[in-house]
């Protein structure tokens, strides 16, 4: 019998209201049941919400640094459950283990990075205009966060707002997807141990329609911290403004590649790999365009075709494979429904394009390592989020050329250029609109330490990670001191 995880509220593990579960099971495997979770509705986020409306006056009174105690003892846990963790996320999620290693990586580098704020939370402190007056900015928590998270991150995602929200002295109510709650009811299991008080945070799994939307229209949530599709996002969007709540969101993409003439073709070949067939294409930051030079088009198009054709698809829990599962049936029906939209619009389909139906992939939601060549910008393929292992090819004649093709897409979340020339590379940094731009590296890879979101579609503005963290999760307070024992008027006195 597959084990029954439950919620977490006010420091105790409960079922859902409901009575009800769903179950977890593995992409790579469609049979094997990992688990089964809470199917949770609007009363269990209640419960949820008043346990973390509860909290927040303890919590935001405890010293930031005792915070920050905590959370680096969460990451000192993590480094210690970091193999087992990845492969259970490897098990419900379906990307290789050496990337799920990566996943808990990211954690593990913003929990040790990010507990330090709690003895940093940098204000300011300005002149004052006026004598015997001093003047300063400080960091105040925004109360009470909800955190709703997708499946392809599924513990470096939600440690990217657990974290920092948690050091600012918010308290939480953590919505994980429910594709992935094995890694989100693991990581909250870990933060517990590592002595939050109850309370603090709060985790509820079951739908966005029965968790997701309650939570983000209770009266009590002041924040919504969002990570999804740009769909969802949206609904994030009209549902927060109509209590003039405060929202974050970070989005879909449609990522590209440029790769010049005068690139090193070695290198881009394995970046453009890499990219758009690590996590089996859905990551935000995949590419699913790459624009290459005329004059390289045919040498890079056979170099890319023969690499893709040799990529070893299967379980990822296996070392030799390089590409996992999508993460489930209708991931899969939507990417073939994709490659088909391809070929009718004229693309030439040179490899894949299909379900993988080899005896060891059969029993999962495998696809096929996908190219199409002679794409033009403005197809569907080309300006729609895929979010499977599928690559365009678009021929580009100069730099102008290939930039205004990157630009011309609804979304603007990472770019990335292949040229040995600084002047291309300078000149791509200064116009490709996008919130992350790689020179010689693939559009893959964000480092914690900096900010991470993007542009148009792709976001509303914040970023995640690094000290941009902060600007979501806390809010300014201006502090004036006035210790001349005078009434003392500024702008009228001076
Ligand atoms: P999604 O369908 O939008 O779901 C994201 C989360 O929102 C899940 O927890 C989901 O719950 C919940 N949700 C669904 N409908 C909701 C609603 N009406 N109200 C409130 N919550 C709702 O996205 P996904 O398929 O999980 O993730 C893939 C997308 O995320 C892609 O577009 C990708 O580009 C984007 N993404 C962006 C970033 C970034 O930083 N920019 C990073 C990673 C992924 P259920 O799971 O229960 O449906």
């Amino acid at each position: 019998m597959p084990k029954t995880f439950k919620n977490f509220i006010n420091g105790k593990w409960k079922s859902a209201s409901t009575g009800e579960t769903f179950d977890n099971i593995n992409p790579a495997d469609s049979g094997q049941v990992l688990g089964r979770f809470q199917k949770s509705g609007k009363k269990d986020v209640d419960e949820a919400v008043a346990a973390a409306a509860n909290a927040r006056k303890s919590w935001r009174s405890m010293p930031a640094p005792r915070r920050g105690d905590i959370l680096f003892r969460a990451a000192e846990m993590l480094v210690k459950d970091k193999e087992s963790l990845a492969r259970e996320m490897t098990r419900e999620m379906g990307k290789i283990i050496k990337e799920t290693r990566g996943d808990v990586q990211e954690a593990i580098d913003m929990a040790y990075y990010t507990a330090g704020e709690g003895r940093r939370l940098l204000g300011e402190t300005v002149p004052a205009e006026l004598p015997n007056k001093f003047c300063m900015s400080v960091r105040m928590p925004v109360g009470l966060v909800a955190a709703i998270t997708p499946w392809n991150f599924p513990i470096a995602i939600p440690s990217w707002k657990l974290i920092p929200a948690l050091v600012a002295g918010n308290t939480v109510v953590f919505k994980p997807a429910s594709d992935t709650p094995v890694s989100a009811y693991n990581f909250v299991r870990l933060l517990e141990k590592a002595g939050l008080p109850p309370g603090v945070l709060n985790f509820v799994t079951g739908s966005g329609t029965e968790v997701g939307v309650p939570l983000m229209d209770h009266p009590e949530v002041d924040l919504v911290s969002f990570t999804g599709s740009t769909d969802t996002g949206s609904q994030v969007a009209q549902h927060c403004a109509r209590q003039m709540k405060r929202f974050s969101l970070e989005m879909g993409g449609k990522n590209a590649i440029i790769v010049m003439d005068d690139a090193n073709l070695d290198s881009a070949l394995e970046g453009v790999i890499w990219g758009a067939f690590g996590t089996t294409g859905q990551r935000c930051t995949a590419c699913s365009r790459v624009i290459v030079h005329r004059k390289v088009l045919k040498k890079f198009t056979d170099a890319l075709l023969k690499r893709a054709q040799s990529l070893k698809v299967g379980d990822g829990l296996d070392s030799k494979i390089e590409m996992g599962p999508l993460i489930n049936e209708s991931q899969r029906q939507k990417v073939l429904k994709y490659c088909k939209i391809g070929v009718d619009e004229g693309a030439r389909l040179l490899t894949g394009g299909d379900v993988c139906k080899t005896r060891a992939t059969r029993k999962g939601f495998f696809f096929q390592p996908t190219l199409f060549a002679d794409v033009s910008p403005g197809m569907r393929i080309a300006q729609e989020e895929i979010f499977g292992p599928v690559l365009a090819i678009i021929a580009c004649n100069s730099l102008e050329h290939a930039v205004e093709i990157v630009n011309d897409s609804r979304y603007g979340l990472s770019s990335a250029i292949y040229t040995q020339d600084v002047n291309h590379a300078f000149k791509a940094i200064e116009t490709l609109d996008t919130g992350i731009t790689y020179v010689n590296s693939s559009t893959i890879g964000a480092e914690i330490q900096l900010p991470f979101g993007g542009t148009k579609g792709t976001g509303n503005g914040h970023r995640e990670a690094g000290t941009a963290a902060l600007e979501i999760f806390t809010e300014w307070k201006s502090v004036y001191v006035d210790y001349s024992g005078k009434l003392q008027k500024a702008q009228i006195d001076n």
